[in-house]
């Protein structure tokens, strides 16, 4: 027998489209009509699961995050994906889309046409996604958390944030933070949204920029970081930016969580 070989079976596995599952796509974790029809669970040891959905005019997904990304084909329609804080982008037949490990995000059909796409991601623990809220407006893109309103760098409020702070000084600084830093570099696969959130919180605990380092601190939380791995990379920092700017973050953070816990902003 050749290396790399096993004992495969002599006859080919096809499934028929009529013994697979379909159904409708839950109300809690949909907006809009929404139809499941399941191409293939894992076959160990693969752990790659696929479902072909459509999404009537209007109709998405809730927030949502998967342990190792999946990736989206759409093959008919018009759609648009959202990661969380960023831009809506529309998704043609043919497109492919990957959504990082972690990263919070929604997809869907547009607003006058359906879509469907086929959804694969792979299974961690036996698990392909973690369902978050349902998305609150009709254009997201404009939509702000309790968070977002709170801190003036989180990605859904940094446009008009940017605008607000300085865009009447210095209009053109405000059109680069909306359009270069959080429309483009916090989007680029080059990175998970997490990885680029504590680089972020770590270069501002370095720089003892406490006044940025609040709202980082929050969009990281966003991001997939908890409160507990935010405490233990500022204890971290301390030996590489020294102990007087790990305090300083420390006490930030304190207060941020504590106006997190009284404003209900984060749960
Ligand atoms: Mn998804």
């Amino acid at each position: 027998m050749k290396s790399g070989t096993s004992s495969a079976p002599v006859d080919v596995n096809v499934s028929h489209r009529e013994d697979r599952a379909s159904f409708d796509g839950a109300p809690e974790r949909f907006t809009g009509r929404v139809h499941v029809e399941m191409l293939f669970d894992p076959s160990a040891p693969a752990r790659a699961t696929a479902g072909s959905v459509t999404f009537a005019p209007g109709a998405r997904t809730a927030w949502h995050t998967h342990p190792l990304g999946q990736t989206l084909v759409i093959t008919s329609g018009i759609g648009r994906v959202q990661f969380w804080g960023g831009p809506v982008r529309d998704v043609h037949p043919g497109d492919v889309v990957w959504i990082p490990p972690g990263v919070k995000h929604s997809h869907g059909a547009s607003s006058t046409m359906s879509m469907t796409h086929i959804a694969i991601s792979e299974q961690a623990d036996g698990k392909t996604v973690t369902w978050l809220e349902q998305v609150q407006d009709e254009h997201p893109s404009q939509a702000r958390s309790d968070l977002a309103a709170m801190n003036t760098a989180a990605p859904a409020a940094e446009a008009s944030a940017a605008q607000k702070l300085f865009g009447d000084v210095a209009p053109g600084l405000a059109q680069l933070t909306d359009d270069v830093l959080y429309a483009d570099v916090w989007n680029r696969p080059g990175l998970s949204k997490r990885d680029r959130s504590l680089v972020t919180v770590s270069a501002l605990v370095a720089m003892n920029r406490p006044d940025q380092l609040r709202s980082h601190l929050a969009l990281a939380q966003q991001n997939g970081v908890s409160q507990q791995e935010l405490f233990e990379a500022i204890t971290h920092l301390a030996f590489y930016a020294g102990w007087p700017s790990a305090v300083t973050a420390a006490t930030t953070a304190k207060d941020v969580f504590a106006r997190q816990r009284s404003t209900g902003a984060l749960r």
